[in-house]
């Protein structure tokens, strides 16, 4: 297992900053996720890992090795295209054969190898069969065969399953998640699917515009975003603007348009001072609709408008002239025509305050 670091890499094409001075580092084993908008620069920082771009500055390792200069098929990483760029002319089993030829393996070693790839893969019964003749979800698995049978040092996957239908899309992370432990591969993947990284992904990089927002957990990033953009782009949320009007224990009051809100600073070791502007975040899920109030952050209002899904319903909730989205798991409040007055209520842990 080799970690990877990337040492402050950039890269332009033509006024377009693609990277703007990345440095990362990917721990040995990791299912490391490259997540953000179309456009901030994931793709271009795959291809320069692969080799297949050269940045304009800065420095990449495996391991203890530089490999910056290092040409495409000398590092030795597995890559994992969107589009899947199998040979339509070669079979399942001569598709990931070639890679073993070209490292002029013995015979034996190359069909023990084939074997053992297919049978990882689930994919035994297709060997003699063409790219055309899978179905979307066999061919991604193909694909993946292809890069694990060089055994490669590191995997870099560029949105894989973006063909592949919701239900498969599924199944197929779960199935890469494995394949990654099982083989202990380092493994950089790129998706702008949020859901994708949160479930599978031991650290996920948010990226904009080229700069990395913020590198934690699926956790942190959800639960603790470092900023706006963290919090817009994971997950749903709702913003309120407010003033720091006090410091209740480990927690900061804000003066709001729906009054006072106590919150959690996110950035605990340099919170913000009293009569500093924030943004405060309240995602759906930890917004409570109840009937009697409670000591803080309650907000009388009413339910307009709720789309039901069976195990969640979500709400739209108007409080002081402020559209909250509410979203609720086995859902109670069902009817909206009676323009009932009820409560909001979110708990002070789950607020989270921002610096403006
Ligand atoms: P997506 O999710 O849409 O694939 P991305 O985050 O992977 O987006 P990149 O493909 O890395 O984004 O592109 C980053 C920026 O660099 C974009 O503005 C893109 O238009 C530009 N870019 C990427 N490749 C090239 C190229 N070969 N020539 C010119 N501009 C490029």
């Amino acid at each position: 297992m080799i970690g990877i670091g990337i040492d402050r890499v950039s890269k332009r094409f033509g006024s377009v900053v693609a990277l703007d001075g990345i440095s990362l580092t990917v721990e040995p084993g990791e299912l490391f996720f490259l997540l953000g908008p179309s456009g901030c620069g994931k793709t271009t920082l795959l291809r320069i890992l692969a080799g297949f771009y050269a940045p304009d500055g800065g420095n990449l390792f495996f391991g203890d090795r530089e490999v910056t200069n290092l040409p495409a098929h000398r590092r030795h990483a597995g890559m994992v295209f969107q589009s899947y760029a199998l040979w339509p002319h070669m079979t399942v089993a001569e598709n990931i054969a070639f890679g073993l030829h070209q490292k002029k393996l013995p015979k034996s070693v190359v069909a023990d190898r084939l074997m053992e790839t297919l049978t990882g893969v689930r994919m035994e019964q297709f060997a003699n069969r063409k790219p055309n003749e899978l179905s979307g979800g066999q061919q991604q698995r193909v694909a993946l065969a292809r890069a694990l049978a060089v055994r490669p040092r590191c995997l870099l996957l560029d949105e894989p399953l973006s063909n592949l239908d919701a239900q498969l899309r599924n199944e197929m992370r779960m199935e890469i998640r494995n394949i990654c432990t099982k083989h202990k591969l380092t493994t950089i993947y790129v998706t702008h699917d949020q859901k994708e990284a949160l479930a599978i992904g031991d650290r996920i990089a948010v990226f904009s515009r080229g700069r990395v927002e913020q590198v934690g957990t699926p956790l942190e990033v959800y639960k603790s975003p470092k900023n706006r953009f963290v919090a817009h782009f994971i997950g749903e949320t709702n913003f309120l603007e407010g003033k720091v009007s006090a410091k209740e224990g480990a927690f900061l009051r804000a003066d709001t348009v729906l009054g006072p809100v106590i919150g959690t600073p996110v950035d605990m070791a340099m919170p913000p001072g009293i009569g500093d502007c924030v943004h405060l975040s309240l995602r759906p899920e930890v917004i409570r609709l109840r009937s009697e109030a409670v000591d803080s952050n309650c907000f009388p209002g009413n339910i307009v408008s709720m789309t039901y899904f069976g195990e969640v319903a979500h709400y739209d909730f108007y409080s002081s002239g402020i559209r909250l989205k509410v979203s609720e798991l086995n859902p109670r409040h069902l009817s909206h025509g009676d323009r009932k007055t009820i409560l909001a209520n979110v708990r002070p842990e789950d607020v989270v305050i921002l610096k403006n």
